[in-house]
């Protein structure tokens, strides 16, 4: 019996809309039936100046990406900060001296290096696109089980619904239920840290840049926001984010100033603040018959160079293009779900992700630590780094997310 769709998407994030959105924009894709499956989809624009405390450091690759489904354009412009700098330095150095680590646009090609914005405006941005509106189901529910084998793939929704597709895509996040009920294991570890966030004034203005300075108990970033305000991510121990957290105001505004050397001046402190968990988990295959993960339900990773929801766009597009060239070649859709097909696009991105996940874990080692001899050789480092010309490339190329083996789409009409 055909089932009930060709693509089940689980989870309509901004990863899985996104997945969504560019199959059913795609030229080969488009002609498939494609539905995401979501608990709590958005039902109306973000409305109000506000600015939610859920932002992202949305990459030029992502952005690019976004364009082709025609859902960048529909984030209000007053809502996209564009910057176009990046200052990175050491506790122990100082913004722009020696040890400090600086990328600009102006040494590459694009007009910035990325855009903060906040989460639920690029959400909205895709589910508002015209290919998702018009050819993608979304059905609102809950996922409770899962089957998938050769011949075939369903889900049962928490409603006792059963819906069957040809391919089914995790797309559910971090603590992903498809990923464990399709019996995939994962690698990682709990980080002693958490992520202490909120958005403040600044003495003096963020200058388009994103600022982050490497404190032994974990980085703090200030990141430029459309308001003129920064919005802070700060990595710390999860005894201090509860701290900060629950501290007067004034409190918070002393150690945020000093916590960032003063780059910005006095720090003001008004708005909502909130707490995370960090984690690093990495998916031990990202695929099995008729089934396969995309975005945090594959990878989770440190937030300290804002990359998580960019590998998420990233996967999307290789898992697209995969797919894509598989129907161009004369497979039909039941094709979709075979593990020959899905182990390319397994290869491809499991090994960029893994590169990505060792860099990023790899520098909060180096970076959240005391020791005074790594924190010679981290003054070193960042120095180095800076003076040389093609580590800056690789760097900023995978910031931007159009380096390393990018799809065809982040790197085409440039
Ligand atoms: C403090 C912090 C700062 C960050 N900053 C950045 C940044 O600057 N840049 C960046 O790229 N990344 C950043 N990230 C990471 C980024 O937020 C995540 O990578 C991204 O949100 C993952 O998106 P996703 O769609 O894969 O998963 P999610 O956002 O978790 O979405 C999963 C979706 O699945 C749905 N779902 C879950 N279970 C079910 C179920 N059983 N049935 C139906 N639906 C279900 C959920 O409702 C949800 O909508 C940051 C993370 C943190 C914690």
């Amino acid at each position: 019996m055909k089932p009930d769709f060709d693509l089940l998407v689980i989870g309509g994030g901004m990863v899985g809309a996104c997945f969504a959105a560019l199959a059913a924009s795609d030229p080969e894709l488009s002609r498939l039936r494609i539905a995401v499956l979501e608990t709590h989809p958005p039902t109306k624009p973000p409305v109000g100046a506000d600015v939610d405390l859920r932002v992202s450091a949305i990459s030029r690759g992502s952005q690019r990406i976004l364009e082709s489904i025609d859902a960048w354009s529909r984030i209000p412009p007053q809502h996209v900060s564009a910057y176009s700098e990046m200052t990175v330095w050491d506790a122990r150095g100082r913004p722009r001296g020696a040890g400090s680590l600086h990328f600009s646009a102006a040494q590459t090609s694009e007009p910035s290096l990325g855009a903060i914005v906040e989460n639920r405006r690029v959400q909205w941005g895709i589910y508002e696109s015209p290919a998702m509106r018009s050819r993608v189901t979304l059905l609102r529910a809950e996922l409770a089980g899962l089957q998938v084998n050769v011949d075939e793939a369903f889900v049962t929704l928490a409603d006792g619904r059963r819906i069957g597709a040809e391919l089914i895509v995790g797309a559910d996040g971090a603590g992903s239920l498809s990923r464990k009920l399709a019996g995939i294991e994962t690698r990682g570890w709990e980080y002693d840290q958490h992520a202490f966030v909120t958005h403040v004034s600044t003495e003096y203005p963020h200058a388009r840049t994103a600022w982050q300075r490497f404190l032994p108990s974990g980085p703090i970033a200030f990141l430029p926001l459309a308001d003129g305000r920064s919005s802070i991510v700060w990595t710390t121990t999860p005894d201090h984010a509860q701290f900060l957290v629950s501290c007067e105001p004034e409190q918070l505004a002393s150690e945020l100033t000093e916590a960032l050397g003063g780059a910005l001046g006095q720090v003001g402190v008004s708005g909502p603040r909130a707490q995370f968990p960090l984690r690093l988990t990495h998916a031990l295959q990202y695929c099995k018959s008729r089934f396969v993960l995309v975005g945090d339900a594959a990878h989770a990773v440190h937030p300290l160079a804002g990359q998580g929801v960019n590998l998420g766009f990233l996967d999307c597009a290789a898992l697209v293009q995969t797919l894509s060239c598989e129907l161009a070649g004369g497979s039909k859709p039941t094709d979709l779900g075979e593990t020959r097909v899905l182990r390319r696009y397994e290869r491809w991105r499991r090994s960029e992700n893994a590169l990505a996940l060792g860099l990023i874990d790899g520098l909060n080692r180096l970076f959240s630590n005391s020791s005074s001899l790594l924190g010679w050789a981290r003054q070193a480092g960042l120095s180095v780094v800076d003076r040389s010309a093609l580590a800056k490339r690789f760097f900023i190329g995978r910031a931007m997310g159009t380096g390393g083996d990018a799809p065809a789409i982040v790197n085409r009409a440039r």
